[in-house]
């Protein structure tokens, strides 16, 4: 499998409950290689045009107004398949549908506070990566 970068985000509901430390553990465990972290709080208007893919659906307002609610810790990870062994680790969209042992699994709350993001494709995740960091922080 070839090296591969996402852009990961510890959700606003996961860090209010201090469970970053213990994210950040599992991230650290499964062999990913941080190559840039930055811990703040996303404005709505950043939070709306990271999900712009998802304008118009009747959960918009709502995840971004939840996704601007309080710090989130933003990541870029590097490992061999990246963007599906991530997606794996954090579990269905939907914590109760999770596997078990999955982030979402654990410490999801409900279909929006599901504790963390992940990058779908490898465009997408081009795209989130630049987003959130310069090429600089990504070298
Ligand atoms: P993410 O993009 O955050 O990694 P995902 O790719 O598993 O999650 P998406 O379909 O891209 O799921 O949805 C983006 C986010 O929007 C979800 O993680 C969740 O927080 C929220 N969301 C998705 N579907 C719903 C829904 N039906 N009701 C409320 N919130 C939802
Ligand atoms: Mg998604």
């Amino acid at each position: 499998m070839a090296k591969e970068r996402t852009l990961a985000i510890i959700k606003p509901d996961a860090v209010a409950r201090g469970l970053h430390g213990d994210i950040l553990s599992r991230i650290h465990e499964a062999g990913f290689q941080i190559v840039a972290i930055e811990s703040r709080r996303l404005t709505k208007e950043e939070a709306e045009g990271f999900y712009a893919v998802h304008r118009g659906k009747p959960f918009f307002g709502d995840l971004t107004s939840f996704m601007s609610s309080g710090k989130v810790v933003i990541l870029a990870l590097e490992a061999d398949g990246a963007i599906s062994r991530w997606r794996e680790l954090m579990g269905a969209t939907d914590p109760a549908k999770a596997a078990p042992n999955t982030l979402r699994k654990l410490y999801g709350t409900s279909i929006q506070n599901n504790c963390t993001h992940g990058s779908d494709a490898p465009e997408t995740a081009a795209f989130e990566l630049s987003y959130f960091f310069s090429g600089r922080q990504l070298i």
